[in-house]
């Protein structure tokens, strides 16, 4: 059983669902993870998260019915710059930053275009994983983009709803062999992530393991369960609530990843 699910989606994404972080918090916590991301879209994609509601995140509750939360957000990539949907000011409160192509956000283009807009995203110093790369419709120089994300210290996904049977970025199986088989060669570790839009996929990573598991990809690449590295990679911004932090004068990432553990 993989413990973190870093991709998920409330009722403040627009679309799919009706839950709430504390929802969602309370299923995670049934299905025994232990790190929950809560990662909505940013403003570009229609009726998803505002700058308010992303700033109030920076001011919720880092622990609900036992199990730690990490406040992100899922930017869409807006262009060929790279630029992303959501402010610096904004996304600095953030703990992580998943970038992703998103229709009719950025619509499809070269392989060379694509690949050149995603490298200049995952250049941002808050982005820290790279969302459904795996996509069908966005042809990608997965090497360059892979080798970038290691210089970077982003990870890709492997996205358990790209690979369902119902999802809809076309047949993704090959597109995560290639991934996959990059970062083997790079030694660059990947994290499985569910996307659930509310509660109903938290923390369901069938086919994401399976495909990890056909390609022989090592466990030790994968980050799900290396919770410490999981906060010290994704929880930058820690510590911020008095309910994980021992000390206010804790401010090192380092630091703050030791004391959120010291509440794992
Ligand atoms: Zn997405
Ligand atoms: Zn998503």
């Amino acid at each position: 059983m993989y413990l973190s699910d870093l991709h998920t989606h409330t009722i403040a994404s627009g679309h799919g669902t009706d839950c709430t972080v504390n929802d969602m918090a309370r299923e995670a916590s049934r299905r025994g993870l232990q790190v929950l991301g809560i990662t909505d879209h940013g403003p570009a994609t229609l009726t998803a998260g505002t700058p308010s509601y992303f700033r109030s995140l920076a001011v919720s509750p880092h622990r609900r019915f036992g199990i730690t939360l990490l406040y992100g957000a899922e930017c869409s990539i807006l262009n060929n710059n790279g630029d992303l949907d959501l402010e610096d000011e904004i996304l600095e409160l953030m703990d992580y930053c998943i970038v992703s192509f998103h229709r009719p956000v950025f619509l499809p283009k070269s392989e060379k275009e694509n690949t050149q807009a995603a490298v200049r995203a995952l250049h941002h110093p808050g982005v820290k994983i790279l969302g459904h790369m795996d996509d069908t419709r966005y042809r990608l120089d997965y090497f360059s983009l892979l080798s970038e994300a290691r210089e970077a210290g982003v990870v890709p996904e492997i996205n358990e709803a790209s690979l369902r049977p119902d999802g809809y970025r076309g047949d993704t199986t090959a597109n995560c062999m290639e991934i996959l088989k990059c970062c083997r060669r790079l030694e660059l570790p990947v994290i499985l992530s569910s996307d659930s839009h509310g509660t109903d996929r938290i923390g369901d990573f069938t086919h994401a393991e399976a495909m990890v598991h056909n390609a022989l990809f090592p466990e030790g690449l994968i980050l799900n369960n290396l919770l410490p590295e999981i906060i010290a990679r994704f929880g930058a911004s820690f510590p911020r609530s008095e309910d994980i932090c021992r000390s206010r004068n804790h401010r090192k990432p380092d630091d703050a990843a030791e004391g959120m553990l010291s509440s794992l």
